[in-house]
């Protein structure tokens, strides 16, 4: 995997060591602290196995979201089951992460 795969997709690029700041541009310190502790983002890819339905029996088609639901628990969600059920528009650390279908089957984490 090389950067350029990387900065293929979309919200991923480099990461500040410092302050954690991600940026899509190919820069060698962090547009917002200046840090040169920058890192490519490696592709994260969502690892247990989807089924045909999500955590709210609505069918997964190429997106899903990983986050927590406004009863309490993170749940496996479907575009519209977030909508519904998250208890955040925000994506990120602990808020939840947003994942694509890729043409190989594998979920790719695009957001958060
Ligand atoms: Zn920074």
């Amino acid at each position: 995997m090389t950067v350029g795969d990387v900065l293929k997709h979309k919200h991923q690029g480099y990461r500040c060591g410092m302050c954690e700041h991600e940026f899509a541009k190919d820069s060698a310190s962090c547009p917002k602290c200046g840090s040169t502790e920058v890192e490519p983002i490696q592709p994260v890819y969502w690892l247990s196995p989807v089924g045909d339905v999500d955590d709210f029996g609505d069918k997964i088609t190429d997106t899903i979201y990983d986050a927590p639901t406004r009863g309490g628990p993170w749940a496996l969600m479907t575009q519209q089951s977030w909508a519904v059920h998250a208890r955040s528009m925000k994506l990120g650390t602990g808020m939840g992460q947003r994942f694509r279908k890729q043409k190989d089957g594998k979920w790719l984490k695009v957001e958060g």
